[in-house]
C-alpha cells in the first residue's frame, strides 16, 4: 500500500487536440484540487495519466520506458478498455481514484526481449514478427536451450497475460489472467507438411522459460518485429529471446477494473 501523497507529481500522455485539450483541462483542475503537481518531464513524474485508447496507454508505457516506479493511468473518452480505467466523462470515478487514502496497486507482468545479444526492450502486449514479403519465412523455436519446432509460416506472437485479450486472441491464443505470470506463443498461419510441424495450438510458458526464435537465413529473412504497437527498426536480425520480465506495470485497483470485469465487458 502507498499512501496517496507520494504520489502527487503527474505526468499527461497525450496527443494535443483542440478536442482533448478541453477534457484533459478538466482532469488538470481536479489534479490540482488534490495537490497533484503537473510535471513535464515524465522523469520528474511517479504517476503518469494517458488520454487515449489502450493503444495511446502501451504508447505512454513505452514512451516513458517501463517505469516500474511509477503508478500508470489510463483515461479514455466516453468508453473505457483493458488499459483504460478511466474516462474524460466520467470525472466522478477519477475524483473517486484520487480521494482513495491507501491505493491499490494492480501488476501487470511484460517480457523482455533480446536481439542478438543486444538491444533489449520490453513488451506489455506483445512481440510479433512476421514476414515482410508475400513469401513465408521460417524460424527455428528453442525451449530453454533445447530445439522445440521449425515454424514456417507468416509469423509468430509471443504475448503477456493482459496482451492476450489483444492481438493472441485473434489467433486463438486462450485469455489469461494477469496474476499468472507467463508468456504465450501463438502462430500466424503456420505451414504444416513433412518438413515443416508446428505445435499448432497456442502454448502458455512459465516465467521461468526462456524463448529463443532464430531466424533462418534462406533470402527472406527480413521480418517485421514489433514491440505492442511499435515496428522496429531491426533488419538484420539473428536471435530473440523473450523472457518474462522482473519489470511489472503498476496501475491504480479500482472495484470495477479487476480482470473478470474487463473481459466481460469487452467480450461478453
Ligand atoms: P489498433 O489497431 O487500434 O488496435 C487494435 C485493437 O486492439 C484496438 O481496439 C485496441 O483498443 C485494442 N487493444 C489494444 N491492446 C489491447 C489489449 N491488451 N486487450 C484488448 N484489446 C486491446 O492498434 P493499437 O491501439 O495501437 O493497439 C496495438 C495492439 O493491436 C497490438 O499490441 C496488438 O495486440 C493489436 N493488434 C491486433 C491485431 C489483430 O487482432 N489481428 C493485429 C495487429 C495488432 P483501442 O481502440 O482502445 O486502442
Ligand atoms: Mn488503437
Amino acid at each position: 500500500m502507498t499512501t496517496m501523497n507520494e504520489r502527487n507529481k503527474a505526468y499527461l500522455f497525450y496527443k494535443p487536440t483542440e478536442e482533448i485539450e478541453e477534457k484533459v483541462q478538466a482532469v488538470r483542475s481536479l489534479g490540482r484540487k488534490y495537490g497533484f503537481t503537473l510535471v513535464d518531464d515524465p522523469q520528474d513524474a511517479n504517476m503518469i495519466v494517458s488520454f487515449g485508447g489502450d493503444g495511446t496507454f502501451l504508447q505512454s508505457v513505452r514512451k516513458t520506458n517501463f517505469r516500474d516506479d511509477c503508478l500508470y493511468i489510463g483515461v479514455n473518452d466516453g468508453r473505457v478498455g483493458f488499459y483504460t480505467d478511466f474516462s474524460t466523462t466520467n470525472l466522478e470515478k477519477i475524483e473517486r481514484g484520487l480521494q482513495s487514502e491507501n491505493i491499490e496497486v494492480l501488476r501487470y507482468p511484460t517480457i523482455e526481449v533480446n536481439v542478438d545479444g543486444m538491444k533489449s526492450f520490453h513488451c506489455l502486449n506483445e512481440l510479433s514478427i512476421r514476414s515482410n514479403i508475400i513469401k513465408t519465412f521460417a524460424l527455428e523455436v528453442y525451449i530453454d536451450g533445447n530445439h522445440f519446432e521449425t515454424f514456417r509460416g507468416d509469423g509468430l506472437v509471443v504475448s503477456t497475460p493482459t496482451g492476450s485479450t489483444a492481438y493472441n486472441k485473434s489467433l486463438k491464443g486462450a485469455v489469461v489472467d494477469p496474476k499468472l505470470q507467463s508468456m504465450q506463443l501463438t502462430e500466424i498461419a503456420s505451414l504444416n507438411n513433412n518438413q515443416y510441424r508446428t505445435l499448432g495450438s497456442p502454448l502458455l510458458l512459465s516465467k521461468d522459460r526462456e524463448l529463443v526464435l532464430k531466424i533462418i537465413q534462406d533470402g527472406n529473412d527480413h521480418p517485421i518485429i514489433a514491440a505492442d504497437n511499435e515496428a522496429l527498426s531491426i533488419r538484420h536480425s539473428h536471435e530473440i529471446s523473450i523472457k518474462v520480465s522482473e519489470k511489472e506495470i503498476k496501475t491504480l485497483k479500482m472495484k470495477d477494473n479487476l480482470f473478470v470485469h474487463k473481459v466481460k465487458r469487452s467480450f461478453l
